[in-house]
């Protein structure tokens, strides 16, 4: 299965925003501001042991005697239809009041499984406190304290393992991979395609596995499962990651239905290489910036396709460049692939890029080389003075893979102004030609 859906429904104040921010790599998360959604709800990635799951902060749900309600309520109730789970929040110090019985009412009639959460419990009686809470009749409350943390684990690994069926080790470590199976040539590459709607996506996707492979695999009741498609281009194995673009057209009739943040985020944390697809015949916008921030923080390797090159005057070509490198101001990091999905040209270019990236994204960094490299930075730029003493980095070993890490030992390194360590990954991704791939720094201080 797709990593599940979970979404969190409460009044204001009853601590959603908190409980999301506990629980998802905040950093990362995404806000839907596209036309037609709610600008409030946010969605991100959260972690048990081993297993991902998604969160959506539904947002503002009001009390029943504000004006926004009806609205703001159809938005919010509309992000429960794509949830597995709703954890409802209430409030332990506030007990229950007629907004949390309105709530209670438009949650039963979805007949999905709720999770009464009884927040705040920090200085307060959870049971007397729970006891009012059975007004609802709604299973016993989960006492938590989401300010402080307590109590959440405990209700993510019931919630988790009701729907996912089985008992979740936490212990066990994320992206458990066997040792060597990831440096098989013959391992497909899994690739996410994601972007705005009408960049593409699926003419892309037609180009690459063919319209009938979409049809077959576009039938009722699979769109809840991982949808993975093979194929093979230049002798190279790939997997496509289902997203929306996968999808046949008919289905989707409007921007709104089309796209499906969460079907992006599952589709960025299944992948190993992202493919954002840019439409060169419009601007870059916030949301493009967002979605590729988001899969740079998510330790993805990253290619972009600008796509419908085709048909563009000189001077369009020269505005994108342009574009791309001040609004993204990351060419450093990638190297945009010109494409027309609609013709066919630079596919093949595309393709190569992913391979590349996802090579980069595992490649081996001897210590003796990344010393060098570290060197060659330190005796071309020193680190600063802080309180009259000079930051030292002195010597470097690779931490880890997928995504490339460095760690450098030093004294005072958690002064290392940031863009002194955007610097040294500069450094790092040029002479380990990294493109495309996030390089974590990780630095250690003897002192
Ligand atoms: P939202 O409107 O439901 O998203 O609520 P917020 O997350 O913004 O929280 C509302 C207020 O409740 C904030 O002042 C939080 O600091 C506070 N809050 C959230 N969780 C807890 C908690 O577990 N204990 C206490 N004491 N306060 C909390
Ligand atoms: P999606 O919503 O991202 O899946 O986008 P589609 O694949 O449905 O494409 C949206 C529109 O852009 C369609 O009318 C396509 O024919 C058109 N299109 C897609 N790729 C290209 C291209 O490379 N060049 C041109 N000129 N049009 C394209």
């Amino acid at each position: 299965m797709e990593q599940p859906v979970i979404a969190l429904v409460g009044r204001p104040n009853v601590g959603k925003s908190t409980l999301f921010n506990r629980l998802t790599r905040t950093r990362d998360a995404l806000v839907a501001d596209f036309p037609g959604l709610t600008r409030d709800r946010q969605y991100g990635i959260g972690r048990l042991g081993p297993a991902p799951y998604v969160v959506v902060d539904t947002g503002g749900l009001g009390e029943p005697d504000d004006v926004t309600y009806h609205h703001m309520q159809r938005q919010a109730l509309r992000a429960l239809d794509e949830a597995d789970a709703i954890l409802f929040l209430v409030d332990a110090r506030v007990g229950v009041t007629p907004g949390d019985e309105a709530l209670t009412r438009d949650l039963r009639q979805r007949g999905k499984r709720v999770w009464l959460v009884m927040n705040k419990i920090d200085g307060v009686d959870a049971d007397v406190a729970s006891a009012d809470f059975h007004a609802l009749a709604l299973d016993r409350p989960w006492p938590v304290a989401a300010v402080q943390g307590r109590g959440v684990r405990q209700l993510m690994t019931s919630v988790l393992e009701d729907l996912l069926g089985e008992v979740i080790d936490t212990d066990e470590p994320a992206d458990a991979e066997a040792p060597g199976e990831d440096d098989d040539p013959e391992r497909p590459i899994d690739v996410a395609i994601i972007g705005r709607p009408n960049v593409g996506k699926s003419t892309l996707v037609n180009r690459l596995i063919g319209e009938e492979r979409v049809l077959v695999y576009d039938m009722p009741g699979t769109t809840r499962d991982s949808i993975r498609v093979p194929f093979e281009r230049d002798g190279r194995h790939f997997t496509l990651i289902d997203t929306a673009g996968v999808r046949r057209r008919s289905r989707v009739n409007d921007g709104v239905e089309k796209f499906s943040v969460i079907k992006t985020l599952q589709a960025i944390e299944a992948a190993q290489v992202v493919i954002m697809v840019l439409d060169a015949q419009q601007e870059i916008s916030e949301q493009d910036a967002h979605l590729i921030g988001h899969t740079i923080n998510s330790g993805r390797g990253l290619v972009l396709a600008v796509n419908k090159w085709d048909g563009l005057v000189p001077e369009n070509r020269e505005r994108i460049r342009r574009e791309l490198d001040v609004k993204l101001g990351f060419l450093d990091f990638t190297r945009p692939r010109f494409i027309s999905a609609l013709h066919g040209t630079g596919v093949g270019r595309l393709l190569e890029e992913v391979a590349h990236v996802y090579t980069a994204a595992r490649r081996e960094l001897p210590t003796p080389a990344l010393n060098r490299v570290l060197e060659e930075a330190l005796s071309a730029h020193q680190p600063p003075l802080v309180r009259g003493r000079r930051i030292k980095l002195r010597y470097a070993h690779q931490g880890g893979r997928n995504p490339p890490t460095i760690v450098i030992h030093g004294n005072q390194t958690r002064d290392l102004p940031d863009a002194y360590r955007r610097f040294l990954i500069n450094r790092f991704r040029k002479a380990f030609q990294l493109h495309g791939t996030p390089i974590r720094l990780e630095l250690r201080t003897g002192e």
